[in-house]
């Protein structure tokens, strides 16, 4: 008994160096590798970034195979597939695929009799991990299946070992597979921070551009609407009684330009007015119903039904006149999303998040592209040949001052959801 805990002593701080050197090289190469291609939460990657991917994790395994944690005859105990398995998660199956076989052909190249056993466990890598891939990158907290899939790995290694390999001694088993999960762990820790920090960096800089965006506004909106009432003013005056056919055909046309104008102003108006002094207790049922009542008009105008439905009752803290802009603001935009007719379902419930009610915006209508959805809340970025491209703007920049989230699903062609997130007041 005494001997072998030793040996397991002995073992485990030779396997320490290794260790670390291991954790170290993959991080460095994961660091650069951010710094080339900082990590999103992107839902798409194009080919070109899947063969990099999977070249870059394939140089990660590489060096992992390099430097092994510990070598008996020629089974070899390293850490190459917590790369591969990184790489099918985040990834997807293209660059999974690229590393597998670079596992592989690694590993068969070295040669010795138990090659394939490691050709064996990187298949079986690759296929828990793209197994899981899909759950993984839709959920919003990603430690569960980062939790699952390590453990079902593991799992799946053992048996393998135990199946196929003839058996070392005990103690090395326990220390072995401490030591992998420590690296997975720590790798998935550190990809994940680099995604956390990107992200945030991500909004700042939108946060930087809606400011921009409000300070011009502040400078032009309010000198243009004087002069625009007076000529709207005129322009009703003289078209009202004259006899001169230019006027009458195009007085409308002026008229409804002027309207245009107005409206754009009015929209960047909202934006540079972010006070919280006029905060209170909102009834956030009557909000949502008032302003669904409120669409109805617009939307029957355009074939389109509205459907409203409350699941609880909700106070949050805010101003119910900027509520009903945001809420205006999504409602048409999914109205004009819609062509023919169409179903706009809006409906007020507990959010996933303790503590927060959603407030979720379906429409049957165009959808967006993944490119479309990139864009959406850019200051001007708009499709349409009317549009201001500020709606969606204003509503983040008001819903975010109030502690609240947007957040878009889209499918062209399907429809598009629309949820806020908001914290409720406790009673
Ligand atoms: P605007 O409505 O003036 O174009 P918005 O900021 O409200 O500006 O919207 C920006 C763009 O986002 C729209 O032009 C449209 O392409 C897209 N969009 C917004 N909401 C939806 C939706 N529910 N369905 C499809 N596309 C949408
Ligand atoms: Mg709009």
């Amino acid at each position: 008994m005494a001997t072998i805990s030793i040996k397991g002593e002995t073992i485990m701080l030779e396997m320490a160096r290794p260790l670390l050197v291991n954790i170290a090289m993959l991080f460095s190469v994961l660091f650069i590798w951010n710094m080339v291609m900082p990590f999103t939460r992107a839902s798409s990657i194009n080919l070109k970034e899947k063969l990099i991917y999977g070249a870059i994790s394939s140089v990660m395994a590489l060096l992992c195979m390099l430097f092994p944690l510990e070598k008996f005859g020629d089974t070899v105990f390293d850490l190459r597939v917590v790369p591969l398995i990184l790489v099918t998660l985040y990834g997807g199956k293209l660059p999974g695929i690229i590393c597998t076989l670079t596992i592989s052909t690694g590993r068969l190249w070295m040669g010795g009799e138990n090659a394939w056993v490691g050709v064996l466990i990187a298949v079986i890598g690759f296929i828990i991990a793209s197994g899981f891939g899909p759950y993984f990158r839709r959920a919003i907290r990603k430690w569960k299946g980062i939790l699952f899939t390590g453990g079902v790995f593991i799992l799946s290694y053992i048996v393998i070992l135990i199946l196929f390999l003839d058996p070392l001694q005990s103690y090395f088993y326990p220390i072995y597979f401490t030591a992998f999960m420590i690296a997975y762990f720590i790798i998935f820790y550190l990809t994940e921070r680099l995604v956390m920090i990107n992200l945030q960096l991500q909004e700042t800089v939108y946060l930087e551009k809606l400011s921009v965006a409000g300070k011009m506004a502040a400078a032009i909106a309010h000198e243009i609407r004087n002069p625009l009432t007076t000529i709207k003013g005129l322009l009703q005056f003289i078209s009202s009684d004259t006899e001169d056919v230019k006027v009458k055909n195009y007085a409308p046309l002026m008229l409804e330009e002027v309207e245009r104008t107005n409206k754009i102003i009015t929209d960047y108006l909202m934006l540079i007015k972010p006070t919280k002094d006029n905060y209170e207790q909102v009834d956030l049922n009557k909000v949502v119903k008032d302003t669904t009542a409120l669409t109805e008009v617009l939307a029957s105008y355009y074939n389109v039904k509205i459907h409203y439905e409350e699941k609880g009752e909700f106070l949050i803290w805010g101003n119910s006149q900027e509520l009903k802009q945001c809420l205006i603001n999504l409602i048409k935009n999914a109205i004009e999303s819609i062509e023919g007719e169409g179903l706009i379902l809006v409906v007020l419930q507990y959010g996933t998040k303790k503590g927060t009610v959603d407030i979720v915006i379906r429409d049957n209508g165009a959808g967006m592209s993944e490119q479309e959805l990139e864009k959406i809340g850019l200051p001007f970025y708009t499709t349409k040949s009317k549009g201001t491209g500020l709606g969606t703007m204003i509503t983040n920049r008001l819903i975010r001052n109030i502690g609240g989230k947007v957040h878009y699903t889209s499918a062209q062609d399907v429809g598009t959801t629309v949820t806020v997130t908001l914290p409720i007041i406790k009673q």
